[in-house]
């Protein structure tokens, strides 16, 4: 492989690598959890036991390290195995500041450990300007979470601006890139210090595997860190799932552009649809972050959207039971189109407006998708 390269070209030929034996266009699966040593008792590849390293998982984490500007990047178990990874790497009752409105299973993660006296957790709208600024305690702080754009109201983080108040305080900054992946924004080339991808999503795209994923500018203590904590509690990712992700990701390019300008013709359909309250989309001109996502964001802004609902919570359900392309379904970043009443999911002390529902644009034709969101809600 060459650091030539453009991203697409990395992407569809999942870094070039080919397999020297046989030289198959795609690489084997190694299921084998021992490697054998040499009789000087060295290992000849450097690999020796599958909970530390693995062929077929190393193969889609030098694909997203490349992808995300970055030289390391793990794979875990999944999504939250790769999070909580990073939580609990810092010290008993560390301060973290962390996104008011995110990714749910995380945010109530993090307000039990708040609870336990395990972290001391900040929530603040981080997509507010001077907001990280007024959470951070200088010296104290540890580290500083956002999620852009962010679940489910797709608010856009000034990644660049909260890295320098996070830095400033001494914090390391980590970034929930799900739903922009490197094809949209690369948060480490904007001074992020780890990227977070619940590689369940866009990564794989086809709503078949669980895995979490983790990157990092460069292989110094923070990468050093959190592959000793993965191999320390075994949140690998079985080389089986890892292939899949691979074989998934040789097309994230394709999906992503395509569910991103499907969601932009569909964000500016419902804007004017009578049924619908508001749409919240940062690619629509009259977002809140319009003008920052423009910046930030490279080729599109992203698959995801959620439109609120006239006449309230009821008429919200009553759309979802009746669409027939889109499937009622939570998660996201599949092939499929998805829809979601979010709060259902979510349950009591959710932020989320009752008459919201999430949609996840796959890569189906938008006049399809158009026309099913309509008949549902007429
Ligand atoms: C799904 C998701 C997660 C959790 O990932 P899992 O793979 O389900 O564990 C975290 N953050 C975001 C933004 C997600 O969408």
């Amino acid at each position: 492989m060459s650091n030539a390269w453009s991203p697409d070209t990395l992407i569809a030929q999942a870094m070039g690598e080919i397999e020297p034996v046989y030289k198959g266009v795609v690489p084997p699966i190694h299921p084998a959890t021992t490697y054998i040593r040499d009789p000087d008792n060295s290992y000849p590849t450097g690999v020796a036991y599958s909970r530390d390293d693995n062929p077929t998982t190393r193969a889609p984490e030098r694909l997203l390290a490349a992808l995300e500007q970055g030289e390391e990047a793990l794979l875990f178990a999944s999504g939250m195995a790769s999070a909580v990874a990073v939580f609990e790497t810092l010290p008993i009752g560390a301060h973290v500041v962390a996104q008011n409105v995110m990714y749910w299973g995380l945010r109530e993660w993090l307000r039990s450990k708040d609870e336990a006296g395990r972290l001391s957790v900040t929530f603040a709208a981080l997509e507010e300007p001077g907001a990280a600024a007024a959470a951070v305690r200088p010296g104290a702080t540890k580290l500083v979470w956002a999620e852009s754009p962010s679940n489910p109201l797709w608010r856009v983080v000034d990644i660049q601006a909260v890295a320098d108040v996070a830095h400033g305080a001494g914090a390391v900054l980590a970034v929930d890139s799900t739903a922009a992946t490197p094809i949209l924004t690369r948060p480490l080339t904007l001074g992020a210090d780890i990227v977070m991808h619940s590689a369940t999503k866009y990564l794989n795209g086809h709503s078949d595997v669980i895995a979490g994923a983790l990157a990092f500018k460069d292989k110094g203590p923070l990468w050093q860190l959190l592959k000793t904590y993965r191999h320390d509690t075994g949140a690998v990712l079985a080389p089986f799932e890892a292939w899949l992700l691979l074989r998934g990701m040789r097309t994230l390019h394709i999906r992503v552009r395509t569910a991103s300008s499907g969601a932009l013709t569909l964000a500016r359909q419902l804007q004017s649809h009578p049924m619908i309250e508001q749409v919240r989309y940062p690619g629509l001109q009259d977002a809140p972050d319009h003008s920052l996502a423009k910046r930030q964001m490279d080729g599109g802004f992203g698959g995801m959207l959620s439109i609120q609902v006239k006449g309230g919570e009821q008429a919200a359900i009553g759309a979802a039971a009746k669409v027939k392309i889109w499937k009622r379904a939570t998660s996201l970043g599949g092939v499929e189109s998805l829809i979601e009443h979010r709060s259902s999911i979510e349950g009591p002390g959710t932020p989320v407006p009752t008459n919201l529902l999430r949609l996840s644009v796959g890569i189906e034709d938008p006049a399809d998708l158009y026309a099913d969101l309509d008949q549902a809600l007429s």
